[in-house]
């Protein structure tokens, strides 16, 4: 089955609240399991990057749920890269918060990041750190 891994970033709708994250994460990770998709989401209090992966017809048919959620806007499409094997193979969503430059997840970060990604989402994400801080 071919598989693709598809990156983006985008800004949280205004007035977003932290709790409403976790009900995005809930519905992620079920579905996601239900889709055999993977991967991980970064949220810093302003902004989203997302690593989504998985059978190439799932994650398109997600990346199309995704632009038309009225929770984020202002969505940029980075990476669409055809994948061997995942790297985030054991996440049906990994989550890491973005707090004032420190990177604290539900996940081990370290180890998400000592993954085999490739730079350009490595750096996608790292991007992420040092922005704006979590409010
Ligand atoms: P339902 O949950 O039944 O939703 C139906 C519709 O209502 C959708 O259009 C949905 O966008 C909208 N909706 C639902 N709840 C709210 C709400 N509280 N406020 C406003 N509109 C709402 N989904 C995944 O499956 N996997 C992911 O990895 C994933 N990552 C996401 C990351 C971000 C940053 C955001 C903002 C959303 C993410 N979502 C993800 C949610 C995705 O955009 C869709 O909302 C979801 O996949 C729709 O699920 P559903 O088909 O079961 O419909």
């Amino acid at each position: 089955m071919r598989m693709k891994l598809l990156t983006y970033s985008s800004f949280a709708s205004p007035g977003i609240q932290p709790g409403e994250v976790e009900q995005i994460l809930a519905k992620s990770r079920a579905n996601n399991a239900r889709d055999a998709v993977t991967g991980l989401l970064m949220f810093n209090g302003a902004a989203f990057v997302q690593a989504i992966e998985g059978p190439v017809a799932a994650v398109d048919h997600l990346y199309m749920r995704l632009v038309n959620d009225p929770r984020h806007c202002q969505i940029s499409r980075h990476d669409d890269l055809a994948l061997e094997r995942r790297i985030f193979d054991e996440w049906t969503m990994g989550y890491v918060q973005i707090n004032g430059g420190w990177l604290e997840g539900q996940y081990d970060v370290a180890d998400a990041l000592a993954r085999e990604m490739p730079d350009s989402v490595r750096k996608l994400l790292m991007s992420m750190a040092n922005t704006l801080p979590f409010e």
